[in-house]
């Protein structure tokens, strides 16, 4: 293993086991130092116990480069064996059935990868597909994508589908729903998109009765395929925004616009009883890791526990079918 292959699966282990400390940081540093220099260079030190030496290389990261060397990569392979995300048997049976994931960011928005990192690490894990669906103008924090640099988007996966063949990358947006339950860009740019998830960020705390008509009008939206972490919650933060699941799931149902299982630690949304529900109105799921680092790729088994204890139908999942299936459904409405 190559010092730069070695440290880049500790950061990897670092982010699905969500460790957004210093010490993540501190190998993500070290991997553009070793990046940018010679290989020779950081052969010699590496021989020479010389490499902390460095600016921005400290001890574990230098005894991850001599390990790797050395061809005995312990650091790695306890942590490794630590950041392992969990799985129970009958969430299994889920993780199993899928063959992509709908929900993901990319340095193209707030994520911390390029496209291609994000589909090498797919293809790895036995996926057929991603969508990459960063965000959409209005959330200015997350470098959200106006038309213009959409289309730039669109162009760069055109390219990287031809390399990566038969594995493809679907094109998507992460829509924001405005206050009103319109959408953060126009029909005919969303009408170019494979698959739309909308979600709401802004204004999470108003009234009931509006939050519902929102939803409703935004999940009616023709384009729109997907419902994003509908709750908005983050667990021991931030509590679910309120609306009238009835109304919302409903429309979901009738709209074709599938509810998905957020699989992100700190939102796990929609909360159990509220899944049981869109289960009862007959709604179609995504199981989504909303991934915004390689390692995130790897977050599907919680929501496939979920979906196992909630009695999700598997043949409801929309990432569980071919990506011809999932096109087909997109323009069946
Ligand atoms: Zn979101
Ligand atoms: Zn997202």
């Amino acid at each position: 293993m190559t010092p730069v292959a070695a440290l880049e699966r500790v950061v990897h282990c670092l982010d699905r086991a969500h460790e957004t400390s210093f010490k993540t940081k501190a190998f993500v540093r070290a991997l553009d130092v070793v990046r940018a220099l010679p290989p020779d260079e950081i052969d010699k030190r590496a021989a020479t116990h010389t490499l902390t030496e460095l600016d921005g290389i400290g001890d574990s990261s230098a005894r991850v480069i001599e390990e790797a060397y050395a061809g005995e990569a312990t650091y790695l392979a306890e942590l490794e064996a630590r950041t392992r995300v969990p799985i129970t048997a009958a969430g299994q049976v889920y993780r199993d059935a899928l063959r992509g994931d709908l929900h993901m960011h990319t340095r193209w928005s707030d994520g911390g990868a390029t496209i291609e990192a994000m589909a090498r690490t797919a293809i790895e894990q036995g996926h057929d597909y991603i969508v990459i669906t960063d965000h959409s103008p209005r959330l200015t924090v997350a470098h959200g994508l106006d038309a213009e640099r959409l289309r730039q988007q669109l162009a760069d996966i055109a390219v990287l589908n031809e390399r990566l063949a038969p594995f493809r990358i679907l094109t998507g947006i992460e829509v924001d729903i405005l206050e009103d339950g319109t959408l953060d860009h126009p029909d005919d740019v969303l009408a170019e998109l494979d698959v739309v998830i909308a979600s709401v960020h802004s204004k999470l705390r108003m009234p009931a009765p509006q939050m519902t008509e929102r939803m409703v009008r935004a999940v009616a939206n023709p384009h729109v395929d997907v419902l994003g972490h509908c709750t908005g919650r983050m667990i021991a933060k931030r509590d679910p925004s309120q609306f009238d699941p009835d109304y919302v799931f409903a429309a979901c149902a009738q709209f074709r616009t599938a509810v998905e299982i957020n699989c992100r630690p700190e939102r796990l949304d929609p909360p159990r009883p509220l899944l049981a529900m869109a289960i009862e109105h007959g709604c179609h799921f995504t199981i989504d890791t909303d991934a915004h680092a390689t390692g995130q790729l790897e977050w599907l088994p919680k929501g496939c526990d979920r979906a196992a204890e909630t009695g999700v139908p598997i043949e409801r999942v929309l990432n569980s079918w071919s990506a011809d299936d999932l096109l087909r459904w997109g323009t069946a409405r």
